[in-house]
C-alpha cells in the first residue's frame, strides 16, 4: 500500500470510528428514551379513553336502571308480562300491541337508545319499539345474577345493521313484590363514546381504536379513520402481537395501512380492546431527521478529512516522487537534475540534502572528466613518442617495421606493390667533424623535413639509424618513387643550418625496390633495399639506385 493511501485510510478510520461509535450510543439512548416517553404517553391515552368508556357505561347503565323502573310501573307492561307468563297467550295480543306503543313513545325521548326490548323471565321477546329487535342472548342463569347484581351489561360489538358499536343492558324488571317479572333490554348506540375516547385538550398526541372480541373496530377518535377504512377488521397478527404483549410498545402497520406505533389495552370489564396508536413518522421523524443530519455530517467531515489527508500526503509524497524521478535520473548517469524547494519540513530538508549531494556529485565528475582527458593526452603523447623519432619527429624503427609489415600484408592481398627508399647522407662524418654534432643534428633533421615534405599523406617516412631513412610509397612502382626520389634529393641541395647560419650542400644515396612476391618477411625486404643503397653508394654517391621489377614470367604453352 502507498503512503498517500496509508494516510488516507488512516484519516477516514480515526475519524470514522469513534463518530460511528459516539453517534450509534448517543441514537440507541435517544431511541430508548423515545420508546419510554412513547410507552408512558399511549399508556396514558389507552387509560383515559378506557376510563371514559366505563364511566360512559355506568351512565347508560343508569339511564336503563331508569328506564326499567318508570316502565316497571307501568300497567301496561305489567299487565303484558303478566299475560306473557300465562298459558293463553293469544288474548295478549292487544297488550302486546299497547306496550310496543308504549316503548316508542319511550324510545322518542332517548337520543342514545336504538331498541328498548322487553323480555320475559325465560328470554321470550314480549314487546320491543323496533319490528325486528336484535336477538340478544342473555345468560341460562340470566334472573338469577339480575337478581344478585342488578343490570347486565351484554359485551359491546359492531353492528351491520346498525352500522354502529352497539352496547345493550339487560335490567331486570320487578313486580310489586320484588318477583322478577322479565327483563328490559336496552341496547344503546356507542357513538356517544367517541367525543370521550380523547380529551383534546389534555390528551397527549395518538388516537384511540376500541375494538370489539371478533377484532372489528367500533369506535376510533378520530372518524376519519373509519371512513377511510374498507374493513373494519384489524390484522389479526397485528391484534395478537399486541394482545399477547399488553401495554408493551409495538410497531406495526395501523388501520389505514400506514406505519404506527402503539399498544393494546384490553378493559375486562366490556370485553373490548383499547388500541392507542400514533404514527411512526410522527414519533420517528425528528429521531430520523436527527439520523440524517448526523450521516450528513459525517459525510461533510470525512470529506474534509480527506481533503486535508490528500493534501497533507500529497506535501509528502509529491516530493518524495520528485526524489526518486532525481535519483533515476542520477542512475541513468544524468546529474542536471536541481530540485526546488519550498518546504521547510523534513522533506524540505531531505530535498536540501540532495541538491547539495547532486551538486558535489557534479563536481567529482567534472574534477575526474578534467583527469580522465589529462590522462587520454599524456596516453596519447605516449603513444607517439614510443613511435616517434625525437630528433627529426619521423617514425621510429620499431613503428617502421609494424608499418613495413602491415604494407607486405596488404600487399598480399591485393597484389599491388609498394615502394622502399633507403637513403643515406654522404659522407656526414664530415658535417659532425667539420662543423660539431649540433650541426650534425640540424642537417638530419633537416633531412628530415624535406623528406616529409615531399611525400603524400599515405606514404610512411622513418629515421632508420643514423643518417640513414626509409620511404614507403603505398601502392606504388619503382618508376613513380624513381621521381619521388629525385625531388627530395633537389630538395636538400641546399640546407639551411640556422645555429651556423649557413647554407650546406648536402648531397644523398638513394635505394629503392618495389614489393617483390618473394619478399616474404621484413627481413628480405630491408635486404634488397640495403642492397640498392650500397649499388647508389658504390656508383659514386649522390645518386638513386633502383633495382626494376622482377619481369613476369610467361608461362610456355606447348
Ligand atoms: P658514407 O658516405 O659512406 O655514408 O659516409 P659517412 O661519413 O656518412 O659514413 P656513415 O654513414 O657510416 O657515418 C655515419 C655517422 O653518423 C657515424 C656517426 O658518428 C654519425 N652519427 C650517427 N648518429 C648521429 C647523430 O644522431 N648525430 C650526429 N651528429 N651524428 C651521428
Ligand atoms: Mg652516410
Amino acid at each position: 500500500m502507498k503512503i498517500k493511501s496509508k494516510i488516507i485510510v488512516f484519516s477516514i478510520l480515526a475519524t470514522l470510528i469513534p463518530a460511528v461509535g459516539l453517534g450509534i450510543l448517543s441514537f440507541q439512548q435517544n431511541d430508548a428514551m423515545i420508546n419510554e416517553n412513547v410507552t408512558r404517553e399511549l399508556r396514558a391515552l389507552a387509560n383515559y379513553a378506557g376510563r371514559e368508556s366505563d364511566l360512559w357505561i355506568k351512565e347508560q347503565a343508569l339511564v336503563a336502571r331508569d328506564l326499567a323502573t318508570s316502565i316497571s310501573t307501568s300497567k301496561i307492561l305489567i299487565e303484558g308480562l303478566s299475560l306473557e307468563n300465562q298459558p293463553q297467550k293469544n288474548t295478549s295480543k292487544a297488550q302486546q300491541g299497547a306496550l310496543e306503543l308504549y316503548l316508542k313513545s319511550v324510545h322518542r325521548r332517548l337520543e342514545d337508545v336504538l331498541e328498548l326490548t322487553v323480555v320475559d323471565v325465560e328470554g321470550g321477546i314480549v314487546a320491543s319499539n323496533v319490528a325486528s329487535p336484535l336477538s340478544v342472548t342473555l345468560s341460562q342463569n340470566w334472573p338469577e345474577d339480575a337478581s344478585i347484581q342488578g343490570d347486565v351489561v351484554i359485551s359491546p360489538e359492531w353492528n351491520e345493521n346498525y352500522a354502529t358499536a352497539i352496547l345493550s343492558v339487560s335490567v331486570p324488571i320487578l313486580s310489586i313484590d320484588d318477583y322478577i317479572l322479565g327483563a328490559l333490554i336496552v341496547t344503546f348506540d356507542m357513538r356517544g363514546i367517541q367525543s370521550g375516547l380523547k380529551d383534546k385538550v389534555k390528551s397527549p398526541l395518538g388516537e384511540v381504536l376500541l375494538l370489539d372480541k371478533a377484532g372489528n373496530i367500533m369506535l376510533a377518535s378520530d372518524i376519519g379513520i373509519l371512513k377511510t377504512n374498507e374493513s373494519r377488521l384489524l390484522d389479526p397478527d397485528v391484534m395478537k402481537l399486541l394482545k399477547d404483549n399488553p401495554g408493551e410498545y409495538e410497531i406495526f402497520l395501523g388501520p389505514q395501512q400506514e406505519k404506527v406505533v402503539g399498544l393494546a389495552y384490553e378493559s375486562e370489564k366490556l370485553s373490548v380492546t383499547i388500541i392507542a396508536f400514533r404514527s411512526y413518522e410522527s414519533v420517528y421523524s425528528a429521531w430520523e431527521q436527527q439520523r440524517n443530519l448526523f450521516a450528513g455530517l459525517i459525510s461533510i467531515i470525512i470529506f474534509l478529512v480527506t481533503a486535508i489527508a490528500l493534501r497533507m500526503s500529497h506535501a509528502i509524497v509529491a516530493p518524495l516522487q520528485k526524489l526518486i524521478n532525481a535519483t533515476e535520473k542520477i542512475v541513468e548517469g544524468d546529474l542536471n537534475v536541481e530540485l526546488i524547494n519550498s518546504q521547510r519540513d523534513e522533506v524540505g530538508q531531505l530535498t536540501q540534502r540532495f541538491n547539495q549531494m547532486t551538486d558535489k556529485l557534479r563536481q567529482n565528475q567534472i574534477e575526474i572528466t578534467a583527469a580522465s582527458d589529462a590522462m587520454q593526452k599524456k596516453n596519447h603523447l605516449l603513444e607517439t613518442l614510443s613511435v616517434t623519432d625525437s630528433l627529426t619527429g619521423l617514425y621510429n624503427r620499431n613503428k617502421l617495421n609494424v608499418i613495413i609489415s602491415d604494407q607486405l600484408a596488404r600487399y598480399e592481398r591485393n597484389k599491388r606493390p609498394f615502394a622502399v627508399l633507403m637513403i643515406d647522407v654522404d659522407h656526414f662524418k664530415t658535417f659532425n667533424d667539420n662543423l660539431g654534432h649540433v650541426a650534425g643534428d640540424e642537417v638530419i633533421a633537416a633531412v628530415a623535413k624535406k623528406i616529409s615534405q615531399s611525400i603524400r599523406n599515405v606514404d610512411f617516412a622513418a629515421r632508420y639509424g643514423g643518417d640513414e631513412f626509409i620511404i614507403i610509397l603505398t601502392e606504388t612502382a619503382v618508376n613513380e618513387a624513381m621521381k619521388t626520389a629525385e625531388r627530395i634529393r633537389a630538395q636538400v641541395a641546399n640546407v639551411h643550418c640556422s645555429s651556423l647560419n649557413k647554407t650546406l650542400r648536402v648531397t644523398l644515396s638513394i635505394g629503392i625496390i618495389q614489393s617483390e612476391p618473394e619478399d616474404i618477411s621484413l627481413t628480405t625486404l630491408l635486404a634488397r633495399v640495403d642492397s640498392a643503397l650500397y649499388q647508389a653508394k658504390r656508383s659514386g654517391r649522390n645518386q638513386v639506385h633502383c633495382v626494376a621489377p622482377i619481369p613476369k614470367v610467361k608461362q610456355q604453352h606447348s
